[in-house]
């Protein structure tokens, strides 16, 4: 598919020409050069310099974007992936040292300590800390780290099994999960559990590797370890590790113990001894699953009308978006997993991409990029790039508070006692999804401040989790898949300690749900100002 079509036209330009090249370093290098000669002596000086060094950014940001977006869409188009790999090997890795260039001299220029601090000292806060934290010698090693993200995408994305007479992506089989036939429910899970294993060796070596990387670039920024540098890299300026530390404490002493009472409950109403991993999705009650839609267009169209009745400013947002060609929302075999949300940065416009099965959670998937979209629209009229992105723990407190104030409304799918269900089951599902971010988070804590482990230390610290924060359910025979199950987590691979975030987020968006339902006035007045 191609991304964006007729789209408004994009803000205009004030130093990148407008036919550029922006995959041809010899067309961007002279725009570096040209914000690197101004040396601005006022602070109003400094303001428009700061506009034009932002207009290459962003032009640079949504050629980014476009690309990975193609090649997510596309992970079996050798093209795709060669027009990605050429900017994140030729374009990145110079640009950065030049981004760095111009950071190093925004902090060296008397006039930065003149802007205005209101406005400006989020910004300067952050180039400071990059300036900082930044090796040119890490330059080539990030570029490695991105390599080997690409190859676990490849190897997540290839993986598909046979069942039921076809052949399916492993996203695909979350709907078996949910059959009222026990057997068929654990051969389906135990066929995508042996699917992963199969990968195993291979994940913990693109795993390995990915380590030694960051472990060169935390000796590389003098930091203690690889945590205290992705902290500082983070922007984590309010929260520490001992926060953290806390979350995990609060979780295991109030939410597992809550978690495991639902699954005691589940396994009494199901009569099952032992409940085992693949009897945690299915109804207790043994209602048929939910199948809230089809096809990806009554998906949208149901959607629009639940974020209409949200607000009804929200309610436009799909249509627009899908009128433009920036929704991808159907799994099919040669796309990449998992869902998130985009940003055109120069047309600042969002770009929603998940794997929808028909299931109930693409229902809160789509609400929830939806959430990220809408904030990004409330942010479009900001000229500063840097300001129409807000930091992810508030980032998710848009998108999840979306998924919350969506479910108020789920009767667009279904009548009352199924939206209730659909409602009691998210619930739930918040409640696990702490205590799941408290083991990733902490799974990531105990990695990187263990250098040097084994691969059989890595997983008897997960099961040591496992033991902390898991449920009740039973894993015997498939120990296996138990002690490797952090390998189905992007996150820990892709984006190291990007996980408590979530956490963080998920505690505003229950706060932001809990006052639209005392107040919705003012609760969502509140909701929008904030974003
Ligand atoms: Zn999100």
């Amino acid at each position: 598919m191609t991304i964006g079509k007729n789209l408004p036209p994009p803000f205009p330009r004030r130093i990148v020409p407008n036919k550029a090249d922006l995959g041809d370093w010899s067309q961007l290098e002279p725009l570096f050069d040209l914000l690197d000669r101004a040396a601005p002596a006022t602070a109003s000086a400094m303001e428009e310099w700061l506009l034009d060094w932002n207009d290459l950014a962003a032009a640079l940001a949504e050629e980014g974007s476009r690309r990975y977006v193609a090649m997510t869409c596309h992970t079996d188009d050798p093209a795709c992936e060669k027009r990605f790999l050429h900017f994140i090997e030729e374009i990145e890795p110079r640009a950065k040292p030049r981004w760095q260039k111009l950071r190093t001299q925004y902090a060296a220029l008397p006039a930065g300590r003149d802007l205005p601090r209101p406005r400006y000292f989020v910004l300067d806060r952050s180039i400071r800390n990059e300036v900082e934290l930044f090796r040119p010698e890490n330059v080539p090693l990030e570029k490695e780290e991105e390599k080997l993200c690409v190859e676990y995408q490849k190897l997540t994305g290839a993986m598909t099994v046979t069942f039921d007479g076809k052949e399916r992506t492993l996203q695909q089989m979350a709907k078996y999960y949910d059959l009222i036939d026990r057997p068929l429910r654990r051969s389906a899970w135990g066929l995508v559990a042996s699917r992963r294993l199969q990968d195993r060796q291979q994940l913990d070596d693109i795993f390995d590797r990915l380590l030694k990387l960051r472990q060169t670039q935390t000796q590389n920024a003098g930091c203690d370890d690889y945590r205290a540098y992705a902290f500082r890299r983070n922007e984590r300026f309010d929260y520490g590790v001992k926060e953290c530390e806390q979350f995990h404490a609060a979780v295991e002493k109030v939410v597992v113990p809550l978690h495991r009472r639902i699954q005691a409950r589940r396994k009494k109403t199901l009569d099952l001894q032992p409940l085992r991993p693949w009897d945690l999705s299915v109804d207790p009650q043994g209602r048929p699953p939910l199948r809230p839609f089809q096809k990806a267009g009554q998906l949208v169209k149901g959607c629009t009308e639940i974020l209409s009745r949200v607000h009804p400013e929200f309610g436009s947002l799909l249509a627009f978006l899908r009128q433009h060609s920036l929704l991808d929302l159907e799994s099919r075999k040669g796309k990449a997993p998992g869902g998130y949300q985009a940003v055109l940065s120069e047309h600042r416009l969002p770009f929603i991409f998940m794997n929808a099965v028909g299931l109930q959670g693409d229902v809160s998937t789509l609400l929830h990029e939806a959430g990220h979209s809408v904030h990004s629209m409330e942010c479009r009229q900001e000229p500063l790039l840097w300001y129409r992105q807000a930091g992810p723990e508030f980032a998710e407190v848009a998108s999840m508070s979306m998924e919350h104030l969506g479910s108020d409304f789920y009767e667009v799918f279904y009548h009352a006692e199924e939206a209730k269900r659909a409602r009691v089951k998210e619930v739930e599902e918040d409640i696990w999804l702490l205590c799941w971010i408290a083991t990733v988070d902490a799974f990531q804590h105990w990695i990187y401040t263990h250098p040097g482990h084994r691969v059989e230390e890595r997983q008897a610290a997960w099961l040591e989790l496992h033991r902390r924060f898991g449920g009740i359910e039973d894993y015997s025979g498939y120990e296996d898949a138990l002690k490797n199950g952090w390998h189905r987590q992007l996150h820990i691979f892709l984006y190291p300690f990007y996980y408590i975030e979530y956490g963080i987020a998920l505690l505003g968006a229950l706060q932001v749900w809990q006052a639209v339902q005392k107040d919705k006035a003012a609760g969502l007045a509140a909701f929008r100002r904030g974003l």
